[in-house]
């Protein structure tokens, strides 16, 4: 008989999860360098167990693969929730209370030639007025403040800041952008849309340090049990070289986190095939296109079929989308003919239809070249699209986290009416429909980036402090087993990955989590009082919980 080369971790517990079934099982997983080599009974995986090996008994705690936020923006979430580098303006009461948070920041961090925050948003201020640069030039602080608000569209800085890039009462104001003046016709510190922003973010986010941030995320992430992401437009952020730092810290071996990124899909054809080329490893893959097609309901941006019942904007407006069909048609029928996969943004209903025809118009014109189309968000979805979506393979990349975020605000009662809101994020219809899912956050726009919360959203619907018991639209939930397996396994399919990645199985990559219970034994509404207890990534151990 042959002799068994052994494993170098053995894992035991009463509830294995391999993400290829629906509910969890006795049994064991043997690992072998970056790769799982057995799973099944103890009986099949004693002849791994040698002398060396390590052998965890979990008990009857769960045993899953690592999950996979298969939506996310890592490099400028890792800019923004780098508390060394940004300062955190979520969630204050008033313009004050920013200021005074900044003072703070900028005394901790004596040696930041920039200081940066996030997060404000002054509609929901005590006093709901835009802020301007008098608040902040009189904080006794002669460097440069540049504060984006929670949407990014907005950039709120001091006088420093301003002349440090040369804006004055002379610039003009860029086409599409905004920067507001005093009576006076000196600028105010207030400035919005990109093409204004942007001549400020351009400096502030390009941070020479971006390793470093994108290391600690990436710790972060393992502490709650993540071990891949579908990254959305690496280049988020403007630091250069965002590409070099990927390719060093895989290189390095210092990192914990798959990365499939995707690329603007309006880029020109050849820089994308280069990239392709230059990634297509396992811890750094070039994945495929991204577009953004429309927007959102909250701005009247997302693009609807039927129109929003109080649109400033007039009542037959539903919206526009980024562009019209046949330009989408023409880069859909590029993508495929040349291989790529595609992920688009489509929260209103009318461009998740753009999607579904343009893709169907290049398989008519190319055929179905294997290329993997997802839509990204759904949260409007015609139910006739979703088979439509299930004959032509397109899948959904969800965020579970957003209905529990949206549905208790009041906004799309007014703006969509009651019939239509009854229908957003339909995931039980989408999953019913055979529709492969793909669970995400969109980080860092998003409550939480813990695996555990997005799961308790797409299980419960409701909100994280228990309300309303019953759910927003519980009809619409998933099953836990329906959520763990999207959020491992279907976000992998979603990422093109699931040959090598996403369940528990021989042959596929050691990436492995343990919770610290069993969550099928546990009220739904307890969920979110389980933790990670141990990450392994790559076939060894880079999270314990009792190490921490
Ligand atoms: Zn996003």
């Amino acid at each position: 008989m042959e002799a068994v080369v052994p494993a170098d971790i053995v894992l035991k517990t009463t509830a294995l999860f391999t993400a290829e079934e629906l509910e969890p099982r006795a049994g064991c997983v043997a690992v072998r360098g970056s790769e799982i080599v057995a799973v099944g009974s103890p009986d099949k995986v004693q002849p791994f167990i040698g002398p060396d090996t390590e052998v965890i008994d979990a008990g009857n705690k769960l045993v899953m693969p690592g999950f996979n936020d298969s939506h996310m923006h890592f490099a400028l979430g890792s800019i923004q929730k780098d508390e060394d580098f940004c300062c955190d303006l979520m969630f204050l009461p008033s313009e004050q209370a920013c200021v005074d948070a900044v003072a703070k920041f900028a005394a901790e961090h004596p040696d930041n030639p920039w200081i940066y925050g996030q997060g404000w948003y002054s509609p929901a201020w005590e006093n709901p007025i835009d802020p301007d640069c008098r608040s902040l030039d009189a904080l006794d602080i002669d460097r440069p403040i540049v504060l984006s608000d929670f949407s990014m569209h907005v950039v709120w800085c001091n006088t420093a800041a301003l002349r440090a890039v040369g804006i004055d009462r002379n610039t003009p104001t860029p086409e599409g952008g905004l920067i507001r003046h005093f009576d006076n016709g000196e600028p105010n510190g207030f400035l919005s849309e990109p093409q204004a922003t942007n001549i400020l973010l351009d400096v502030v986010l390009n941070k020479p340090d971006l390793d470093a941030s994108l290391l600690k995320s990436m710790r972060k992430f393992n502490k709650l049990g993540i071990t891949s992401i579908g990254d959305m437009y690496p280049l988020g952020v403007t630091t250069p070289g965002v590409y070099d730092i990927y390719d060093r810290l895989a290189s390095e071996d210092l990192s914990t986190l798959r990365i499939s990124y995707y690329s603007a899909l309006d880029a020109p054809m050849s820089e994308s095939q280069a990239l392709r080329v230059r990634h297509h490893g396992e811890r750094v893959r070039m994945a495929g296109l991204k577009y953004i097609l429309d927007g959102c309901p909250e701005a009247y941006t997302a693009y609807m079929h039927e129109p929003y019942l109080n649109a400033p904007t007039g009542k037959d407006f539903r919206g526009e989308p980024a562009c019209n069909q046949e330009t989408l048609d023409r880069m859909m029928l590029e993508a495929s003919k040349n291989g790529f996969d595609v992920r688009i943004h489509a929260i209103g209903d009318a461009s998740a239809t753009m999607i579904i025809d343009a893709v169907e118009r290049a398989e008519e014109v190319c055929g179905n070249k294997g290329a993997r189309f997802a839509i990204e968000h759904t949260d409007n979805l015609k139910l006739e699209d979703i088979a439509r979506m299930k004959r032509l393979g397109i899948n959904a990349a969800i965020q579970p986290q957003h209905p529990i975020g949206g549905l208790g605000q009041g906004v799309y009662e007014e703006s969509l009416g009651e019939e239509r809101m009854s229908h957003m994020w339909r995931y039980r219809e989408e999953a019913d429909g055979g529709i492969h899912l793909g669970l995400g956050t969109d980080w860092p726009a998003v409550m939480s980036i813990d695996p555990i919360d997005t799961v308790y959203a797409a299980v419960t619907r409701s909100e994280f402090d228990g309300h309303p018991a019953e759910g927003y639209f519980r009809e619409n939930a998933l099953t836990l087993g329906e959520t763990l397996q999207a959020h491992t396994l279907g976000s992998a399919y979603v990422e093109g990955f699931e040959r090598r990645l996403g369940s528990l199985a021989a042959g596929k990559l050691a990436d492995i989590v343990i919770l610290s219970g069993n969550p099928f034994e546990m009220n739904p509404m307890a969920l979110r009082d389980l933790e990670v207890e141990t990450t392994i990534f790559n076939g060894r151990v880079v999270y314990r919980k009792d190490e921490a």
